[in-house]
């Protein structure tokens, strides 16, 4: 076990749907803590870039779109496995098929608008951390 951050954002569907506080205790009760919080509306540039390993798929347009549409909700989660534990709070990336009791079978209804995104990996939890909170934006919880 190692203490990980990841990045999440709780996309404009879920935002929309007020449900920020419903999710930020699902977060909680995993054990994940939130050391960086922000609400911003993504301009289309910010979002493309965010999502630039998608910018061949055929979604990418539809994607962007879709998270410039309302404001979201970003934040840094820190915990045991962070990486991992989110993305099983999460549920799969199409709600679908997304297990009973996870974020998207509880709050989405579409693969194109389904409420969380989190990084997948060391790498860009790294990176998109550092993306929306640059060097010294995250807070070390201290107690
Ligand atoms: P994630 O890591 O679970 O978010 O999934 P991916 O990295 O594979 O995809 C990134 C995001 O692209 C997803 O969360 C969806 O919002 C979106 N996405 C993935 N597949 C589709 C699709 O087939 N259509 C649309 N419109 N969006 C998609």
């Amino acid at each position: 076990m190692t203490i990980e951050r990841t990045l999440s954002i709780i996309k404009p569907d879920a935002v929309a749907k007020n449900v920020i506080g419903e999710i930020y205790d699902r977060f909680e009760k995993a054990g994940l803590r939130i050391v960086a919080s922000r609400m911003e509306h993504l301009s289309a540039a910010k979002a493309g870039e965010f999502y630039a390993v998608h910018r061949e798929r055929p979604f990418y347009n539809d994607l962007v779109a879709f998270m410039t549409s309302g404001p979201v909700m970003i934040q840094a989660l820190e915990g045991e496995d962070a990486i991992a534990k989110n993305r099983e709070v999460m549920g799969a990336t199409n709600p679908a098929d997304a297990a009973a009791g996870t974020i998207r079978a509880d709050f989405a209804q579409t693969v194109d608008e389904n409420a969380v995104h989190g990084s997948d990996g060391l790498d860009t939890a790294r990176a998109e951390i550092e993306f929306f909170f640059g060097n010294d934006g995250v807070c070390p919880r201290t107690r």
